[in-house]
């Protein structure tokens, strides 16, 4: 992922601590011989009442009661090993799915805890989550892929991602830290319940962390101009997108969301308009170009003075398009018939703009 959001903004976890507690405590007491507790014994004041929550403990509990130790302890396992946040991140600390629970106990465990994200809405943590994130978010975009801009708080919501996926890991179904807000597209079209931290083959893998340090960068460098697909005035690249940044974290990235092909789909789309763009800034600002040294230091303008600091909708693209093309210019055996077309483009935009 490009960006990533504050630690600060899982602070309210008090849902998932409060059910996942209350769970804890109850397979404790009955596999030591103990009843377990009601709903609403030292349960948080503003969910003591919630019947939702209370009804799909009581069955929780009931299915609980009919299983062993042995069976308990199994549970007890997942609960904990799924909340292991960040470290099942790393790809390495165990995480058992739903399926190495009972089966009795599985639709039992999913509506409870289905239950209480429903609590996060009702509470409004939800909203100050995301105001919390969307409130130092560079950009305003899906941090995912970058290409999807965000409302502002009071608006239409964005979607909120399981990061693992409940299907799966339903005991981490309210933790705010495995909680993120993402893009629809991200969402529903690429991620929906795609295992982050297990390939398709069952393998555990490396996943970055929505809450955490890393994140990736992307480089069009190793793009060829006038290589790609179709010709007329504005011959494609042929693109080539790397993704950097820690390895497996970044493989299973572009696996889950499919950002190269989402990446070269973009820059394919926007490469006459985003060029367009250039050549009549540089009319206007420059001045016409007719050296390599005159493209070069207009590219550099460019990207000092219009495309720094932008993050918004495929902006990391465009910059990075501006940098392969502007390395292309004064490097690659190619420079003197790319720079002919940039000083040919911008004069052909002058005289259509005069
Ligand atoms: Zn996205």
């Amino acid at each position: 992922m490009l960006n990533v959001y504050p630690i600060a903004a899982t602070a309210e976890n008090w849902v998932h601590d409060a059910v996942s507690g209350k769970v804890r405590t109850a397979l404790e007491a009955l596999n030591n011989g103990a009843a377990a507790p009601g709903w609403a014994d030292n349960m948080h004041a503003d969910l003591a009442d919630r019947a939702a929550l209370e009804t799909r403990y009581n069955a929780f509990r009931k299915v609980a009661e009919g299983l062993s130790d042995r069976q308990r302890t199994k549970v007890l396992r997942a609960l904990e090993d799924q909340n292991n946040i960040p470290a099942v991140f790393e790809g390495v600390a165990a995480c058992p799915r739903i399926a190495a629970i009972p089966v009795k106990i599985r639709k039992p465990t999913a509506d409870l805890f289905t239950a209480a994200f429903d609590a996060l809405k009702s509470f409004k943590v939800r909203d100050r989550q995301y105001e919390a994130i969307f409130e130092g978010l560079p950009g305003k975009c899906c941090p995912f892929c970058g290409i999807e801009p965000f409302e502002a708080p009071g608006l239409a919501r964005e979607d909120m991602d399981h990061y693992l996926p409940r299907s799966l890991y339903p005991f981490a179904g309210a933790n705010l830290r495995n909680l993120a807000p993402m893009g629809g597209k991200c969402n529903r079209a690429y991620k929906q319940a795609v295992d982050v931290i297990c390939d398709g083959t069952g393998q555990r893998r490396r996943c970055f962390d929505p809450y955490g340090q890393n994140r990736a960068e992307v480089s069009l460098l190793a793009s060829r101009p006038f290589e790609g697909t179709g010709d007329g005035p504005f011959p494609l690249p042929a693109w080539q997108v790397d993704l950097l940044g820690d390895a497996e974290s970044v493989a299973t990235w572009d696996q889950v969301f499919q950002i190269r092909r989402r990446y070269e789909g973009k820059v394919t789309a926007h490469f006459r308009e985003w060029m367009e763009h250039f050549a009549v800034w540089c009319g206007g600002q420059v001045g016409l170009v007719t050296t390599q040294q005159d493209v070069v230091a207009a590219l550099d303008r460019y990207l000092d003075f219009v495309l720094q600091r932008m993050h918004d909708d495929g902006a990391h693209l465009k910059r990075a398009m501006f940098e392969m093309l502007r390395r292309q210019c004064e490097e690659s055996d190619i420079s003197a018939r790319l720079t002919s077309w940039i000083c040919a483009l911008v004069r052909s935009q002058s005289q259509l703009a005069a």
